[in-house]
């Protein structure tokens, strides 16, 4: 299948043709004219976005998301490659499982997808995982995380980090240390009082992920932070990066422009861990972002279905889907705050996490030769975000009723065209390889 996509502004601002085939990026010059014709009319073209943080629900909660539905709203997101969080039932903790989810996103051929797998069997926070034989799986897992829950076992931790340094591999921590966080239901502080909602002390956070950083540089291993939320966060990584410890970070778009506040009316849909912080941490984690001490954003995008989501804020599941206005957020908080440039944003939502992954075949720059995983948008539509027209299954968006900049027109995976004019394409059976 051939392509070439017309009139595509770059980067750099100059517009150009690209042409497209056997998944790869051909040629890029002006009158060209090969094969199937897409019109960019002067659009944005970019490497396709990479998501470490993806919750997809299957198996075992097919009615809050499944791997198909998942992946076309990653698609819809401009998403090219996602990495599928291990707390599925069963949990991703063994080679079966994280070979069942990497089949499914072959099949839906919509983004690759990526399973991570569990540190800890059955997230347990007891035993190591089958860690080695899910490296050596057909899905070829190089992250493990027990995300959704914290590796809160100082030597568990260093054991994982110490196996996982033998092939490369990085566990990716959900820093919560349980002890301080029990029966917390959002940030502790003024909002938390006021509210009379147990809160959930910064410290429960920064310090695992003082520990962590310490044990990294102890063992010489690869630690990512998932989802950074505090200013102190931030301090402590800026600490870590400049002892030369091998340390990522990720923030998520929410709390890049959301705060405890929102809290106030009891709304579930902004319930989230870790939760939603005050202006002076969202202001820490753009500055982060900006400068580089965060790598990469990760949507954490977590659906749940509506019973868990609509009922009394003490009662209801943490968590907000974020793969389809996770681009818009980012533009929002960073890019129309004059914080970060366009080529900025694709290092921190593409090539950073590519790279940190491994995903060879993602976050490349535009150029000839580059595997054509990539997406065009437009940066000066301005798009009202509506729940009902979400492709993810759940639909507890923070965002409904908004007003978002940029949308994403088109998305190609691995050369084919799976999303036109924002609409997904049904590109049949396995549009990826
Ligand atoms: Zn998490």
């Amino acid at each position: 299948m051939e392509f070439t996509i017309k009139n595509a502004r770059m980067l750099d601002g100059a517009i150009v043709d690209v042409e497209i085939a056997n998944g790869l990026i051909k040629n890029i010059g002006s009158g060209l004219n090969n094969g199937e014709i897409l019109d960019a009319e002067k659009n944005l073209l970019i490497p396709g976005l990479v998501d470490l943080h993806t919750h997809l629900r299957e198996p075992g909660r097919e009615d809050s998301e499944t791997v198909a539905t998942g992946s076309a709203a990653a698609a819809k997101g401009g998403f090219t490659a996602i990495s599928a969080m291990a707390n599925t039932f069963p949990v991703a903790d063994t080679a079966g499982v994280v070979e069942q989810v990497y089949r499914l996103g072959k099949e839906a051929g919509l983004c690759d997808v990526f399973p991570i797998g569990a540190v800890t069997q059955g997230l347990n926070g007891n035993k190591l995982a089958e860690l080695g034989a899910m490296a050596n799986s057909k899905a070829q897992v190089r992250i493990f995380s027990d995300d959704g829950k914290c590796v809160s076992d100082p030597l568990l931790m260093r054991r994982a980090l110490e196996y996982v340094k033998t092939f490369n591999g990085i566990i990716a921590q959900h820093a919560q240390e349980p002890a301080l966080t029990v029966g917390s239901q959002m940030n502790e502080g003024i909002v938390s009082s006021k509210l009379g909602l147990a809160g959930w002390p910064a410290v429960a956070e920064e310090a695992i992920i003082a520990r962590d950083i310490l044990l990294a540089e102890h063992v010489g291993s690869r630690l990512h932070i998932c989802h950074l939320t505090t200013a102190g966060g931030v301090d402590l990584v800026r600490f870590a990066k400049a002892r030369g410890i091998q340390v990522t970070a990720e923030v998520t778009p929410h709390h890049l422009l959301l705060t405890d506040d929102l809290v106030s009316n009891y709304d579930p849909v902004f319930k989230v861990n870790p939760p939603l912080r005050t202006q002076s941490d969202v202001i820490a984690l753009r500055k982060g972002l900006a400068d580089g001490t965060i790598d990469i954003v990760g949507t954490d995008h977590a659906p749940h279905p509506t019973e868990d989501k609509d009922c009394e804020w003490q009662s209801a599941a943490f968590g907000m889907v974020g793969l389809e206005t996770a681009l818009s957020v980012v533009v929002k908080s960073m890019i129309d705050t004059k914080l970060m440039d366009w080529q900025t944003l694709v290092n921190r939502m593409s090539i950073a996490p590519a790279k940190i992954a491994g995903y060879s075949k993602h976050g490349q720059d535009v150029a000839k030769g580059s595997s054509a995983n990539l997406t065009i948008v437009d940066t000066s539509a301005n798009w009202i975000v509506d729940r009902n027209t979400l492709a993810s299954k759940s639909k507890n968006t923070p965002f409904q009723g908004m007003t978002l900049p940029a949308q994403v027109l088109h998305t190609f995976l691995n050369g084919e065209l799976v999303l036109r004019d924002s609409k997904i394409i049904k590109s049949g059976i396995g549009g990826s390889n």
